[in-house]
């Protein structure tokens, strides 16, 4: 129920035609060679972000000469870029994040200009928070912006400091830039060429090498107070979280695309590879371990994502927690899928050529930027963490029940087995609360992970029963068809409800909270959880019958 955003046409229309462009402009053989040679394209990123392809119109409100794409649509097209490269993916959508502060705090100048700029002259912006000592831990940031005051009168910011790891730094035309002014953290734009402002040499990378990334040097760079982003000192920390829910929502869409295409290209290659008389792609021991799980962990993330999508669209919410579960289920699958893809391809996974290689090592990024999966994992815990203190230890059983609800109106959508891992996961919590076990950071960090896989199991048992209601949303690609969600969705929630249960209990007792496991164990359900196995294999079956277009047997 968008309230923002494009028709379903003109988002697919554009999804089609970014598709296009890559076709003809960065074949696998473009791609290889640019990770080769460790080049940014700018010219062709640049074309991208012009009239020829017009990507950035997307990303901002037709107020400011934009198409005013909403969150749902900027999932869809982030995707689609990222299964073409995610370096050049981050080289445009580094524009997105780097105009997010203006967008959620600029003054309504501030954004005509910047947000004007970017859609009708299609500029680039680098978004400078990271510094050498400041990374996760961004509020110790040492860049500072000196007033200068003539006559009693703030006439303008002197900036200096350093970044690091700064994508678009090389090459942006503009920059957003966090540092340290007199009542606090604040962010402000730096054009290309001001005094004093020094792009560093382009890092030589693991992955994402179509990217151009560098330190900036800011020595003393003068601007005036037009460049005080929403004229306000001291907002920056609060704008920089404001914007969260929807950044890390396009770097989870990062993690969908890269995974998927290289889970594709597994698909595809296990069609024609014959090992021991037969196509690999029959052959259960290959596909239910390589390509299956990693189906149903991406769907999973789409279905979390998408989620997000439409509330952000909907609704007035900043969605913290929610999009860095988005991130973190969706990056983490990613990654996973793209390694199994390597393996899946044997030793031609290994080499260059086959690509799986190369998008494993680019997808590898996006655990890391825009907030580790680690930072991920707090930020969930100490959410919910909350919601189960405030419920009195509620809240997860009264998820479980509502997924009980929706099991008894559709059955095959996979809600009994997700109620199954929320009931575990409240236990679990529960015993953490009594006996004090999140003094221990990793405790708190591994109860971030089961939520994730728990909640994730929700979203996705509701968005197969609303696909057999026939009520799924029109604008999500449409490669599964009810049924197949369904098993998809029973694979996901199985795996979670197996996690929360058996890790849970674990993680209990390793921080010494096992006095009575047994009890655990029994309050988790964890037996109810070994029985709702059953049929785990059926379900892998129909999942790969669906992947490689086949009908079912018997
Ligand atoms: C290719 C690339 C592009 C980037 N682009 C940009 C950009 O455009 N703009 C920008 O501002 N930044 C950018 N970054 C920076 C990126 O966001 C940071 O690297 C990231 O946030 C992590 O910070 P760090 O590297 O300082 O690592 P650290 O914060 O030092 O983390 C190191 C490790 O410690 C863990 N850790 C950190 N804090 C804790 C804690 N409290 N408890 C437990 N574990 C912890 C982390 O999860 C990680 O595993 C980019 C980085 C790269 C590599």
């Amino acid at each position: 129920m968008a309230t923002t955003g494009l028709d379903r046409e003109t988002l697919e229309a554009a999804v089609h035609s970014i598709k296009e462009f890559a076709d003809r402009h960065l074949p696998d053989a473009k791609l290889l060679q640019l990770d080769a040679d460790d080049e940014f394209p700018e010219e062709i990123v640049r074309r991208m972000c012009s009239d020829e392809l017009g990507v950035q119109l997307f990303f901002v409100s037709e107020a400011y000469g934009g198409m005013g794409g909403g969150s749902f649509d900027v999932y869809r097209i982030c995707e689609q870029m990222a299964r073409i490269d995610v370096g050049v993916a981050t080289g445009v959508l580094a524009t997105f994040l780097g105009s997010e502060p203006i967008d959620v705090g600029g003054t309504p100048e501030q954004k005509e200009r910047w947000l004007g700029r970017i859609a009708s002259e299609g500029i680039l912006f680098a978004y400078a928070a990271t510094e050498p000592a400041a990374g996760s831990d961004l509020a110790s940031l040492r860049t500072v912006a000196e007033r200068v005051v003539e006559g009693g009168e703030i006439k303008g910011y002197r900036i200096t400091g350093n970044k690091q790891w700064i994508s678009n730094g090389g090459v942006a035309d503009a920059y957003t830039v966090l540092a340290n002014a007199p009542d606090g953290p604040t962010w402000f734009v730096v054009e290309k060429g001001e005094e004093g402002l020094i792009p560093g040499k382009h890092e030589d990378k693991h992955g994402i090498r179509a990217s151009n990334t560098a330190p900036v040097t800011f020595e003393n760079v003068l601007v005036g107070p037009d460049r005080l982003i929403g004229g306000v000192e001291g907002q920056g920390l609060v704008q920089a979280q404001a914007v969260f829910g929807y950044t890390r929502l396009m770097v989870a869409a990062f993690g969908l695309g890269a995974g998927w295409a290289a889970l594709d290209r597994a698909i595809e290659y296990s069609t024609t590879r014959i090992q021991a008389g037969g196509p690999l792609s029959e052959k259960q021991g290959y596909t239910h371990k390589l390509i299956v799980p990693h189906a149903a962990r991406l769907e999973a993330s789409r279905a979390y994502i998408e989620m997000c999508g439409v509330r952000l669209d909907g609704e007035d919410e900043r969605l913290n927690t929610e999009g860095a579960i988005a991130k973190y289920l969706a990056t983490e699958a990613g990654n996973a899928a793209a390694d199994a893809s390597i393996q899946a391809l044997g030793g031609y996974g290994y080499v260059k050529e086959y690509m799986v290689e190369k998008i494993k090592r680019d997808v590898r990024i996006t655990t890391i930027y825009e907030g580790t999966s680690e930072i991920m994992e707090m930020t969930i815990s100490r959410d919910r963490w909350q919601f189960h203190l405030k419920t009195r230890g509620a809240h997860y059983h009264d998820e479980a029940k509502k997924l009980e609800a929706l099991a008894r109106r559709s059955p095959r959508c996979g809600a009994d087995i997700a109620a199954l891992a929320m009931h575990a996961l409240a236990e679990v919590l529960e015993r953490a609360r009594v006996a004090r076990l999140t003094r221990h950071q990793h405790i708190l960090f591994r109860l971030g992970e089961l939520i994730a896989f728990a909640e994730g199991a929700q979203v996705f048992a509701e968005k197969a029963a609303r696909a057999v209601e026939g009520k799924a949303d029109p604008r999500s690609p449409g490669r599964f068809d009810a049924e197949a969600t369904c098993a998809l969705s029973r694979v996901f929630a199985r795996d979670a409800a197996r996690k929360v249960a058996i890790e849970g209990v674990a993680h209990v007792v390793s921080a010494g909270g096992g006095d009575d496991a047994a009890a655990l164990e029994s309050a988790a359900g964890l037996s109810a959880i070994l029985r709702a196995q059953a049929g785990g294999i059926a379900d892998m079956d129909r999942v790969a019958d669906a992947i490689y277009g086949r009908k079912p047997k018997g």
